[in-house]
């Protein structure tokens, strides 16, 4: 059985594009606080005290499923961003 920081780190192989990480980044601007990024990406995001979303593991979940908290973004308030 893998430990967390073995699929934190199998995970983190998904997100290096051209040697790059991308990862998601909430513009706190466009949230609206409607929580449906953190019902698909638990692991990812959570609601702050404010009700905004803020990204609290770039690497928690794969890239896939992040791309799905994306698309589920009713603001587009979801990006990624290269590091
Ligand atoms: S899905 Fe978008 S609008 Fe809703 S909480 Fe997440 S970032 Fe904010």
């Amino acid at each position: 059985m893998l430990g967390n920081s073995s699929i934190s780190q199998r995970f983190a192989e998904d997100f290096k594009i051209g040697g790059e990480m991308r990862i998601p980044r909430v513009d706190q601007d466009l949230c609206t606080g409607c929580g449906a990024c953190v019902d698909v990406c638990p692991e990812v995001f959570e609601l702050g005290d404010d009700d905004i979303a803020r990204v609290v593991n770039p690497t928690g979940a794969s890239e896939d499923r992040i791309q799905e908290a994306i698309d589920g973004c009713p603001a587009e308030a979801i990006l990624w961003v290269e590091e």
